[in-house]
């Protein structure tokens, strides 16, 4: 069997990144939740012991758990705790997805995450899909699913790279401004095509 390919799948708040992989998941195709992976780490008691070492008790909140909020407020605009906090939670993230990619039995995975360009993880990929959005239909999108109100939907985008960056590093782009049929003949065509690439 040829070499099981590990394709990053990115996008900016919104665009389709978490629907786009279900799409794919009702392929069959293994897809590991990076952003979820991280916040479970944050309950992992020797990843949470080295945060509150690196960063303090006021990371912690009141049921004794990391407030990822505090963390996040902290880390915002402070690159030196960033990358702190970074050295302490790439390595675990890393080795799981490692841990996890072993176990699966497929030509290829799908491994979604919010921030894998800014991060570097996507030089870790075989390939990357960024699934792309117009900025009003993304925040749209965004304040009509979930309990966000437009300045965090703002905040967050500028915390993202840019389209343009992301159309720099994608070797696949799926255009996510119309409807969900829409998105679902893209899924197929992109398995296709990733199907391709892993079997060539
Ligand atoms: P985040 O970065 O916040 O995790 P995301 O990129 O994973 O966002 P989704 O959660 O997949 O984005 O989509 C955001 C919202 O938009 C969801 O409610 C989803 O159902 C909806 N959505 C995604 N694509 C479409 C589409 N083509 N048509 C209609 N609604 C869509």
């Amino acid at each position: 069997m040829a070499l099981m390919l590990r394709i990053g799948l990115t996008g900016g708040i919104g665009s389709g990144k978490t629907t786009l992989a279900r799409l794919l998941g009702e392929r069959q195709v293994p897809v590991l939740d990076l952003d979820g992976l991280g916040r479970a780490l944050h309950s992992d008691s020797a990843c949470m012991a080295e945060l509150v070492d690196a960063f303090g008790k006021e990371i912690v909140d009141a049921t004794g758990a990391i407030d990822r909020r505090a963390l996040a407020a902290l880390c915002f605009a402070d690159g030196e705790k960033t990358e702190m906090l970074n050295r302490i939670m790439h390595p675990r993230i890393w080795a799981q997805t490692e841990a996890w990619c072993a176990e699966q039995d497929a030509v290829y995975v799908l491994i979604e995450a919010s921030v894998l360009i800014e991060s570097g993880g996507a030089s870790r990929m075989d390939a990357v899909v960024v699934v792309l959005a117009d900025a009003a239909i993304r925040r749209q999108r965004v304040l009509a699913s979930r309990n966000m109100d437009a300045q965090q939907f703002e905040a967050i985008v500028r915390r993202q790279c840019s389209d343009a960056e992301r159309r720099q590093v994608a070797d696949f782009i799926v255009e996510n401004n119309a409807d969900l049929h829409a998105l679902n003949c893209q899924a197929e065509a992109l398995h296709r095509e990733l199907l391709a690439l892993a079997t060539s």
